[in-house]
């Protein structure tokens, strides 16, 4: 289905919950290029649904990991040193804040509330990547995150996670900047709105689906699967020139004034 060739390419990919997430499409699309992934789960709860849907892609490998926990990004590292021994790519798809910051008063955010925001779905780019070095910079990698317009613009109900993916952009071009010696490129991409289980905890999801549909030039919303083949764009030497950069793919509803 694609040209673009990753064998020998090791991906380590967070943030599938199910066949809905948007890192399921990505991995999807990074197997079906050739390479070969890794999923984590936050859990063990969580472990069966993961190592499920791994079954799907032949050669894949699971692993726990919660952000929040250093232990198992500790462990995480330590596994990924042991199998593959390099990492060439690292997709951070990975978010969460309690179910009231999502649908009360933004100027109500506890300070827990907010902290746990940050942590879970801006801090962990930092922390993973920061846990991954020594695997990433042997050979040049290429990292993705998945952001929303709420880092730059008002959305109703979006509240604490709109902070937290502003800082996680911010993250992004500092991480461009710091890690482009290494041959390490950092990208995200700002996706438009898409059913799943993170997408659900915000409050009027399914208006804001329409919406976007109404408004983007493209007159549609877009698919996980299209999320997954700009991902596939971005992590490969396709994009070897792009780094630091939030690549919308949204239907084009960005661009509108009114
Ligand atoms: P999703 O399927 O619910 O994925 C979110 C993932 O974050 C889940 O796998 C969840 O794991 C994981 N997670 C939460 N807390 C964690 C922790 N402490 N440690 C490790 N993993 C943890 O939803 P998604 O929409 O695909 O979200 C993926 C990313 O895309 C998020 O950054 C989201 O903000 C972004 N995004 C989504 C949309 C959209 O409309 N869907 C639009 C723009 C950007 P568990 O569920 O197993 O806890």
């Amino acid at each position: 289905m694609y040209a673009v060739d990753l064998s020998y390419r090791h991906a380590l990919v967070m943030g599938v919950a199910n066949h809905r997430s948007l890192s399921w499409a990505i991995a999807r699309a990074l197997h079906e290029a050739g390479a070969r992934i890794c999923l984590t789960y936050a859990n063990d709860r969580l472990r069966p649904a993961v190592e499920e849907l791994a079954l799907h892609l032949p050669g894949a490998i699971t692993a726990e990991c919660d952000v929040t926990h250093d232990r198992t990004v500790h462990a995480l590292h330590r596994k990924l040193e042991r199998t593959w021994g390099s990492l060439e790519i690292l997709v951070h798809g990975v978010a969460w804040a309690r179910k009231e910051d999502l649908e009360g008063k933004f100027v109500a955010t506890s300070r827990d509330g907010f902290m746990a925001t940050l942590d879970v779905s801006a801090f962990s780019l930092l922390n993973v990547t920061n846990h991954m070095l020594p695997l990433l910079h042997r050979h040049g990698a290429s990292i993705l995150t998945l952001t929303y317009l709420a880092a730059e613009r008002a959305v109703p109900n979006y509240n604490v996670m709109g902070s937290a993916k502003a800082v996680l952009e911010q993250s992004v071009r500092q991480l461009a900047f710091e890690l482009g010696p290494r041959k390490i490129r950092v990208n995200a991409i700002s996706a438009g709105p898409v059913s799943t289980l993170a997408a659900r905890g915000i409050h009027g999801f399914v208006g804001m689906q329409h919406h976007h549909a109404e408004r983007a030039p493209l007159k549609r919303n877009i698919t996980k699967e299209e999320v997954g083949s700009a991902a596939l764009f971005l992590l490969s030497d396709m994009a070897s020139g792009v780094t630091g950069e939030i690549l919308f793919v949204d239907a084009g509803y960005h661009i509108m004034g009114l």
